[in-house]
C-alpha cells in the first residue's frame, strides 16, 4: 500500500518534520518518529490540512511551506528505493 505523509511542527521552533505512515480506512497512521528521526511524535502538533498526504502531495506541500521543512525529511520524498 502507498505510504502516507503527515507534517508536524516541533514545539517552540519553526521546524517542520515529516512523519511517514500508511493509509488506513479512516485516514492514516504515522510512525512515532519523523523520517529524519530528530523529532518524536509527541514533540509537536500536526499542521492543519497537512496530514495523510500521498507522496506527490507531500512534495508539493514541502515546496509550498519552504525552508522551515526539515531538509532530511524532504530529501526522503525524492528517494526511490
Ligand atoms: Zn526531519
Amino acid at each position: 500500500m502507498e505510504n502516507a505523509y503527515s507534517f508536524k511542527k516541533k514545539n517552540n521552533t519553526n521546524e517542520i518534520h515529516i512523519f511517514e505512515g500508511k493509509f488506513t480506512i479512516d485516514g492514516c497512521n504515522a510512525n512515532s518518529e519523523s523520517i529524519c528521526k530528530k523529532m518524536k511524535s509527541n514533540d509537536g502538533e500536526w499542521l492543519n490540512n497537512n496530514t495523510c498526504l500521498n507522496e506527490q502531495q507531500a512534495r508539493e506541500n514541502a515546496a509550498k511551506i519552504g525552508k522551515n521543512v526539515c531538509g532530511i525529511c524532504v530529501s526522503h520524498l525524492y528517494t526511490t528505493f
